[in-house]
């Protein structure tokens, strides 16, 4: 049963009025052979081999799967293990300095009537996955085994920080109607609703403007709190069901598409552009000025933020993502991958090292799922993956309301990650053998 507490973290969206500017072609990238939920990419070049933008470098037979596109042209430098910022280990990466080319491969453009595998195909082709985080590959989630009445598009944007989903409401709507339609059409939900948080009047004003002559979608205005943008707390709020425990939303007929996704679909489906450049903002305490940029897959961090960004004191923290649901990350030299919407820079008064746990409870009564955080953290430690199942981690959304309240600053989200990874690739390898 899903919970409901009154929890409103500061909002801090400093970039919420600041358009998407797009920089410059990187002179590398690094692509890395896992960025989405699912099998891992195999490469399809080889070193020193000449890539086109566009160009599938990473592929697999795999249904659970996105292929890999180069996001630049340029002469492949090696194939070797680079850091994953989300993962926290090495993975295979495909390394690509930019020749100066600026072609780009295009599939070809779709026009009406499309049907609903050929939107899927399109997806797939495109190597489009969910942009909010969890990376699940588009093509799948558009072919639900059940019947599905509603396809949501997810504006909540709780997270604080980030405003990725609320400057492409404003500045992309035709596109995100459009993709919310091709969605519907391929799900066969009959009703299609786009899902705003009551903070941002201007995308919702906007949008309703926009809906008023279509009769099958309409804005519903959710109210802000946290978290609200979490897919199974959205879903009770809009149409008062509850997915179940282990389930997914299709379980009560819902699909839920993140913002940037649909309008990513509509590009691939009727531009032919693959998925290789994606909107993130760059914000933080410790940055003097948060903005909102579209930059290319496999970019460097640190190449991103160079001649861009300027701090205003030294940062103590980069989150990849938003504060309650990010990655704090080590190094600079970490790539942008599909799923990153963020990249935050935070001074060291907002932190403080990890204690022991005193058992307080606060963790599981937050949890709007009633699981328990700490069992699962400490069971993740511990490697018995098994436990840290049997107290819920599987089931959580990773909202990050646990870590957020813990009196010891444990980094409890963190550990459910963990425990969720490694939970997939036990589920992987035992459907193998
Ligand atoms: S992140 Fe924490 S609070 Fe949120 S659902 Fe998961 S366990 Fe519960
Ligand atoms: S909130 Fe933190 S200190 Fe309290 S029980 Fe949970 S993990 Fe332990």
């Amino acid at each position: 049963m899903i919970l409901e507490h009154e929890f409103y973290p500061p909002e801090f969206k400093y970039s919420s009025k600041k358009p998407i500017i797009n920089l410059p072609i990187p002179k590398r990238v690094v692509m890395l052979m896992q960025q989405h939920t699912g099998a891992q990419a195999q490469p399809t070049v080889k070193a020193g081999a000449t890539v086109i933008k566009g160009q599938v470098i990473g592929d697999s037979p795999s249904y659970i799967f996105a292929p890999i596109h180069s996001s630049i042209s340029g002469i492949v430098k090696s194939i070797s293990p680079w850091f994953h910022p989300m993962l926290g280990r090495e993975m295979a990466s495909i390394t690509i300095e930019a020749n100066g080319n600026t072609d780009e491969i295009l599939l070809s453009p779709l026009n009406y009537p499309i049907t609903p595998d050929e939107v899927r195909l399109r997806a797939r082709e495109a190597g489009l996955v969910g942009q909010g985080g969890a990376a699940f590959p588009t093509h799948v989630k558009l072919n639900p085994t059940k019947p599905i009445e509603y396809a949501i598009i997810n504006g909540a944007e709780c997270e604080p920080f980030l405003t990725v989903d609320h400057r492409q409401m404003l500045e992309n709507p035709e596109k995100l109607i459009s993709g919310l339609k091709l969605i519907m059409l391929a799900v066969g939900a009959k009703k299609g609703l786009i899902a705003i948080e009551d903070n941002k009047k201007d995308a919702i004003n906007l949008l309703i403007e926009m809906v008023r002559q279509t009769s099958d979608i309409r804005v519903f205005v959710l109210p802000s709190k946290y978290p609200q943008g979490a897919e199974k707390v959205m879903i009770k709020t809009i149409i008062g069901k509850e997915v179940p425990r282990g389930g997914l939303p299709l379980d009560v007929g819902v699909v839920v598409s993140n913002v940037s996704t649909a309008i990513s679909l509509t590009e691939a489906v009727f531009e032919g552009k693959v998925f290789t450049e994606k909107v993130i903002t760059i914000s933080g305490d410790a940055v003097n000025e948060a903005i909102n940029v579209k930059v290319h897959l496999g970019v460097m961090v640190k190449d991103v933020i160079n001649n861009l960004v300027e701090f205003s004191d030294s940062y103590s923290r980069l989150i990849m993502g938003g504060p309650m649901t990010g990655f704090s990350q080590a190094t600079l030299e970490v790539p942008i991958i599909k799923g990153t919407s963020g990249l935050l820079f935070l001074k060291k008064t907002r932190f403080q090292e990890a204690a022991d746990c005193i058992r307080c409870g606060r963790c599981v009564l937050n949890c709007p799922l009633r699981l328990m955080p700490a069992y699962i953290a400490s069971n993740t430690k511990l490697g018995d993956y098994s436990m840290a199942e049997f107290y819920g981690a599987s089931d959580c959304f990773e909202c990050g309301k646990c870590s957020y309240v813990c009196p010891a600053n444990i980094p409890l989200v963190h550990y459910v990650k963990v425990a969720k990874t490694e939970l997939f690739k036990i589920k992987m390898t035992s459907s193998k053998s």
